[in-house]
């Protein structure tokens, strides 16, 4: 069985634990390899080794750090079809959709190119008499990034990136389902440039994570996953004083208005809610046509559109639309919720719960549902899902849709769907969630704007990427400084006696 260890100074360290995780290939259901995971002391180890190393990368002038950046660029350009068919092999995404999950990733690396502009510090000439005051953004040190399955390579690039440009050494502890791309790109970034030591890739699970929580030497926390393990990272990292942004779940919303354009309307839901298997946190799981009228056209749109969705393991390339889900329990888990819509009296109108591939009987492959009916109580509606399901929640007008999103506990992304640029307009300035789409599904930010839900999407504070990462990744020290009068006043040459 192919083992999967950790990254230590530059280079491939067997874990001693003895512990692993079976990493599947979700489309057979065979376990393909076994992921080690680290012991606290494994972690406390790794952690004191980067704290040194860091010394030396944080005092590497910030060009410098950005030209490994640069190398790192071509690399993963060089590398992204290998990377891309290990990410789609582990967690089961289209080839398609595995090399735009490391692009996205990529864009923030190119982003963090010009980290030395983002790291300017802001000068005060004469701020008093004589006096003048600067302030310096100076890394914090040793940070640590936790990343969810959903996204191996995206996410801990988000990390790394700003992280290490801004002349931190980070540990990452990506998720155990998927631990392979993560590794890779450790490599990369050695070959790049990037001293041994500055980026540690340390496998685990809970007992791991703690480990990095309860480190007085890691400064700062970047989680992404579910909701209670953000809220309880957040709240563990701060108790030793940590920085912590954690990002949590979702359930996105999209309003549909009786103006829009049906037909783009029910194409976009269908990427948004059935791409990648519904494994991403921006999407669609929730549409609200308002009217009746305008829930009976979409409907009638949507359940062709549905019925035709390819369903296949990533070998197909681009014959498939979405793989299967990661683990057997994701499956079990979302099979679940579907029976509980039908058993809270939801609509089934599309009903996958009978899927099957031919040659992947065993695979993790979850049919795509269709909810109709689906009222605000149902565990459907209040729960993530993280499957192919989209619930409709049919609303009597905008208010009782914009009060649906307004008032749920999730509050990542959401979207509208109109010709009227008053009700968009009026809609993303009153809605309390962080990314909102205008006549856009899926509106995750590009790398120079920052990404973020907000409620019980996100927890601390500023977002991942864009200038916030660089300020959540650096703090601020202020100078105030007054210099006696000097030699610009010529010599003195008198011995002077005391008056
Ligand atoms: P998860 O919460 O199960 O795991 C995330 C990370 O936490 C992994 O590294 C895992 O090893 C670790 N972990 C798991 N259980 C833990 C515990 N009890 N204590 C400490 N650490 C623990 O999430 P997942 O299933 O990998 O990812 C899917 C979730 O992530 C979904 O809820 C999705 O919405 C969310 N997500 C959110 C965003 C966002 O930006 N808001 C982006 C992607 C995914």
């Amino acid at each position: 069985m192919k083992e999967i260890h950790h990254w230590i100074d530059g280079k491939e360290y067997k874990g001693t634990s003895g512990r692993f995780a079976d990493v599947f290939n979700p489309a057979t259901g065979e376990v393909q390899a076994r992921v080690s995971l680290a012991t606290k002391a494994e972690l406390d180890d790794a952690i004191a080794r980067a704290a040194d190393a860091q010394v030396a990368w944080g005092a590497t002038n910030p060009q410098r750090r950005a030209r490994v950046m640069m190398e790192f660029v071509r690399l993963i350009n060089r590398d992204m079809d290998k990377m891309a068919e290990v990410l789609s092999s582990e967690h089961g995404k289209t080839f398609p959709d595995a090399k735009g999950d490391i692009q996205r990733g990529l864009e923030v690396i190119e982003f963090c190119i010009g980290a030395p502009h983002l790291l300017k510090g802001d000068f005060t000439d004469s701020a008093g008499p004589g006096i003048d005051m600067y302030s310096m953004r100076q890394p914090l040190g040793v940070v640590a990034g936790i990343t969810p399955f959903n996204f191996p390579a995206m996410i801990p690039l988000w990390k790394i990136g700003p992280a290490l440009a801004a002349g931190n050494a980070m540990i990452l502890k990506p998720s155990e389902r998927d631990p392979s791309v993560p590794l890779m790109l450790a490599e990369l970034l050695k070959e790049a440039g990037l001293p041994d030591g500055v980026l540690q890739v340390v496998n685990g699970d809970k007992d791991s994570v703690d480990a990095i929580l309860d480190n007085e030497v890691v400064q700062a926390v970047g989680f992404v996953g579910s909701t209670p393990i953000a809220q309880y990272i957040y709240e563990r990292a701060a108790a030793t004083g940590k920085r912590a942004q954690c990002f949590g779940g979702a359930k996105n919303h999209m309003i549909i208005m009786p103006d829009a354009d049906m037909d783009k309307a029910a194409d976009a839901l269908i990427g948004a809610g059935y791409g990648a298997a519904g494994e991403r946190c921006m999407a669609i799981s929730v549409a609200v046509p308002v009217g009746e009228k305008t829930a009976d056209a979409l409907i009638e749109k949507l359940v062709p559109r549905i019925e035709a969705l390819k369903v296949g393991p990533w070998t197909a390339g681009d014959d498939v639309d979405y793989g299967p889900v990661v683990t057997k329990a994701a499956k079990e888990n979302i099979l679940r919720l579907v029976q509980s819509g039908v058993d809270q009296g939801a609509e089934l109108v599309v009903d996958g719960r009978d899927f099957s591939l031919q040659g992947y009987e065993d695979g993790f492959f979850v049919g795509p549902h269709l909810f109709d009916r689906v009222t605000p109580d149902m565990d459907i509606y209040k729960q993530e899902i993280f499957g192919p399901v989209l619930s409709t929640v049919r609303a009597g007008s905008y208010e009782e849709a914009i009060k649906l999103a307004i008032d749920h506990e999730y509050g990542n992304g959401t979207a509208i769907f109109t010709r009227d640029g008053d009700t968009a307009r009026d809609f993303a300035n009153r809605i309390n969630i962080g990314m909102v789409g205008i006549n856009v599904p899926i509106p995750v930010p590009l790398a120079y704007h920052t990404f973020g839900g907000w409620k019980k999407s996100g927890f601390g504070d500023l977002n991942q990427h864009g200038p916030d990462a660089f300020r959540f990744y650096t703090r601020t020290k202020t100078v105030t400084a007054r210099w006696p009068s000097g030699i610009k006043e010529g010599g003195e040459f008198n011995f002077k006696a005391m008056e």
